[in-house]
């Protein structure tokens, strides 16, 4: 029988799909590893609900593997230390894993690469970054002609099927999912999301919603935007945790060839946008790119601002501003916020509120669970206007008239009970004579919070 062969499994956890499987099947017996490491991302570690989705998401493989008569091996631990040892005691002569572009992954590769034969492979993204360029050759810093160039260089994926898979004359021990620690207990503040994603989780639970979403695809462009719809396809923490590939989805949505289906092909280029861009910038989600954004640009509790106190009115939905208000408890109950509403938010933060957009970026990461490095960092510096496109920081939304643009109504009504029965006329901003008396006044006006961003900003150009 020839020699084992480990699959190292990180944020790629499927079957189909997923050329590390097929190209170590087709060389041997399969020995598939997930190891849980705190140590190697740094204080980049899996937030907690990226860690609640993550238990689901094993427990969905495992059963997969079983029908494989495979397995699932857990360990914890550095990488760089329990991969070499793993693959000394199974006698196994290589390691196969897709590829990642988070820069602690990106060292931990590197490091591995003198420890023993890691084959890394392609296919968690649409392309991998840098197969398209600009003219002269350089990596794109702009969305829009990085997506024409992606639609033009895509002509349809060919998919991996499952491999079948064959056992390891014996296995090596294992941890159980329960070691792993991953699920919350006192408190277990994971109640709203086991009722928002009961169900859902795995890639053939995935696939199916995906086909649901087929259905209503094409007023995908227009309805995506309101709030109060299920208007999106929810497919982010499938994708974030590698339970489908971005490739799966476009092979499934090919006959389709609505609007609304090409809005959709769009965002799922720009998830391959983000890695591009932290694959140029491997600090993007942390530091501004452009100059002027340092600590005194924003407001500082060293200089006084009572910042830490409007940084938890917003973190628990409790801004006075409705919209802002609901999205930020969606996100607290659900792990998931809309794409608007996360706009709307984050945009509240940075330029009404004037805090770090570091700070809502750290929220975000610690309570998504679809939370991604490349995607969580780039859309921050988006809205913020810090980032490497043009979206500037003096443009700045309309909470107010934003929830009534994309009809938010209803949302607001679920995710704001004191809110609920207030008429559609005053729901999105409640005068002080109809705001009920348990919800919180507005940290600050509109006009004022306008002003305050824009004076920031010429002093800072000044
Ligand atoms: C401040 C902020 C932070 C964000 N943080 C994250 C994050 O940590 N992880 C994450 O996956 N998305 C993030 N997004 C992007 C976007 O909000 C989510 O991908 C989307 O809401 C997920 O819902 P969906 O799967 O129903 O999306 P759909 O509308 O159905 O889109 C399909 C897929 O396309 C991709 N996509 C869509 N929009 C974007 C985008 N703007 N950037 C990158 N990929 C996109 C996602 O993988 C998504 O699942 C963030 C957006 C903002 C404004």
């Amino acid at each position: 029988m020839s020699e084992p062969q480990i699959v190292w499994l990180r944020r790629d956890l499927r079957l189909c799909d997923h050329a590390a499987f097929t190209a170590a099947a087709q060389a041997g017996p399969v020995i598939p590893v997930y190891i849980l490491d705190d140590e190697t991302p740094g204080e980049r570690k899996l937030g907690g609900a990226s860690r609640w989705w993550l238990h689901h998401a094993l427990e969905a493989l495992e059963k997969d593997l079983g029908r494989h008569s495979s397995k699932l091996i857990l360990r914890r631990g550095s990488v760089c230390d329990v991969l070499p040892a793993l693959a000394e005691e199974t006698g196994a002569t290589t390691v196969h894993a897709m590829r990642h572009y988070e820069p602690w992954w990106r060292r931990a590769q590197g490091k591995l690469k003198d420890k023993l034969d890691l084959q890394l492979h392609d296919g968690n993204y649409l392309m991998p970054p840098g197969s398209v360029t600009t003219g002269s050759g350089s990596p794109y810093k702009i969305f829009t002609p990085f997506k024409d160039s992606m639609f033009a260089a895509i002509h349809g994926f060919e998919v991996l099927p499952e491999p079948s898979l064959s056992a390891p004359d014996s296995w090596p021990e294992s941890d159980t999912l329960a070691d792993l620690d991953l699920l919350p207990t006192k408190p277990d503040w994971a109640g709203g999301m086991r009722e928002f994603w009961h169900g859902q989780h795995g890639t053939s639970a995935a696939m199916d919603r995906f086909e649901q979403f087929l259905d209503v695809s094409k007023d995908y462009t227009d309805d995506r935007n309101l709030p109060g719809e299920d208007a999106t396809s929810r497919m982010s923490p499938h994708l974030h945790h590698g339970e489908v590939s971005p490739r799966m989805l476009w092979d499934a949505m090919s006959p389709y060839t609505s609007d609304g289906a090409h809005t959709f092909r769009s965002e799922l280029i720009w998830r391959d946008f983000a890695q591009n861009l932290i694959c140029q910038f491997p600090n993007y989600a942390e530091e501004p790119y452009r100059d002027g954004y340092d600590d005194n640009f924003w407001r500082n509790p060293n200089r006084g601002h009572l910042i830490e106190e409007e940084l938890e009115a917003w973190q628990m939905g409790r801004t006075g501003y409705p919209i802002v208000d609901a999205g930020m408890r969606q996100l607290w109950a659900t792990g998931w916020m809309h794409n608007r509403v996360r706009m709307i938010t984050a945009s509240f933060l940075v330029k009404h509120l004037l805090i770090d957009w570091r700070h809502g970026e750290k929220w975000f990461w610690d309570t998504l669970v679809d939370a991604d490095y490349g995607s969580n960092g780039t859309n921050w510096q988006w809205v913020s206007g810090t980032g490497v496109d043009s979206n500037m920081f003096v443009r700045i939304m309309a909470p107010l008239s934003q929830s009534e643009k994309f009809n938010a109504g209803e949302y607001i009504r679920e995710w704001v009970p004191e809110l609920a029965d207030l008429a559609d006329e005053d729901i999105h901003d409640p005068s002080e004579k109809r705001r009920p008396k348990d919800y919180p006044a507005k940290l600050i006006g509109h006009k004022e919070a306008r002003e305050r961003a824009l004076e920031t900003y010429r002093a800072m150009k000044d």
